[in-house]
């Protein structure tokens, strides 16, 4: 039996959320023994050149990717990770600038919820981690209000004040299923489900979503992920045969200290289930 290849199909750098720069987020990766890697920013493409010119001096296969917010049935969000796109390809350009232009209306109402239950500044907070106010995220309010010393960790932000039904939480529409999955085929990506174990869906409504998904042509689900625990690995695994989907390996790493794992080290994909890297090497 051959080796598995290393690959991380999902990460990110300073272009949106990650705290390495594209080319460290590489190295970080080849250093890691990943052989093929995939820059996934949120809504950007920005890094990717920076990232593939470092890869090529490494020699570590790499493969364009972005991570497209979508608002998906009542108010759930769901990241579409695309892998394989063509980042000069212009209709994703355009969609994904589409996606970028609330970032900061949002972040403006998002910093006022939270000044009404006392964390003051959070706008001008998170924008100092952001760098460009159309990138700015919950990732870069949780720095700033963990760095007031008001929680033990980053993640703990989120508990208390920005996931979902909490103070600073403002619902919001990014890009729609078909759109996502329009933008991604039309650059000829590859679609695929990131993190399917975070979203609070019930059986039905998973079963409803990936349904959609594979009718619009969505390739692959993440069967691990660094936000998967070992439990829902298997959860997804049998996911993915049921529905025939390919099988993803993703990281989901956003740097030092603020992930749940490293760059490439997750375990194996289950010997039975078609890697989705298949469609690239
Ligand atoms: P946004 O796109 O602005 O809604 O921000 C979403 C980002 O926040 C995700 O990509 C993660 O980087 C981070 N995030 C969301 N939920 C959590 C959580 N529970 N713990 C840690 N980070 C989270
Ligand atoms: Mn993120
Ligand atoms: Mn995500
Ligand atoms: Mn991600």
């Amino acid at each position: 039996m051959s080796i598995p290849l290393n690959a991380d199909m999902h990460c990110h750098s300073t272009v949106s959320d990650g705290l390495l720069a594209p080319a460290e987020v590489v190295r970080r990766a080849h250093a890691n023994g990943v052989d093929l890697l995939a820059l996934t920013d949120h809504d950007e493409l920005g890094g990717l050149i920076e990232a593939r010119q470092a890869a090529d001096a490494l020699g570590l296969r790499f493969i364009d990717g972005v991570e497209i917010s979508v608002s998906w049935g009542d108010d759930t969000t769901v990241h579409i990770v695309a892998l394989g796109i063509d980042p000069n390809e212009p209709r994703l350009k355009q969609g994904l600038a589409q996606v970028r232009s609330g970032r900061d209306a949002r972040a403006v109402r998002m910093a006022a919820e939270l000044d009404a239950v006392g964390i003051h500044g959070a706008y001008e907070g998170a924008l100092r981690y952001a760098g460009n106010p159309a990138l700015v995220s919950r990732a870069h309010f949780a720095r700033y209000i963990h760095a007031q010393g008001l929680t033990r960790d980053v993640k703990s932000v989120f508990d208390t004040w920005l996931a979902k039904g909490k103070p600073g939480y403002v619902p919001h529409s990014w890009a729609t299923l078909t759109e996502a999955l329009g933008w991604i085929h039309g650059a000829g990506g590859v679609a695929v489900i990131a993190h399917p174990g975070r979203y609070r869906l019930n059986g039905m409504e998973m079963r409803r979503l990936l349904g959609e998904f594979s009718e619009q042509g969505g390739s692959a689900i993440e069967v691990l992920s660094g936000a998967h625990s070992p439990e829902q690995a298997r959860e997804f695994a049998r996911y993915c045969r049921e529905f025939g989907f390919l099988a993803s390996r993703a990281s989901d790493f956003h740097g030092p200290g603020e992930s749940w794992i490293d760059l490439g080290r997750m375990p194996a994909l289950p010997d039975d289930l078609i890697p989705v890297w298949q469609r690239f090497i």
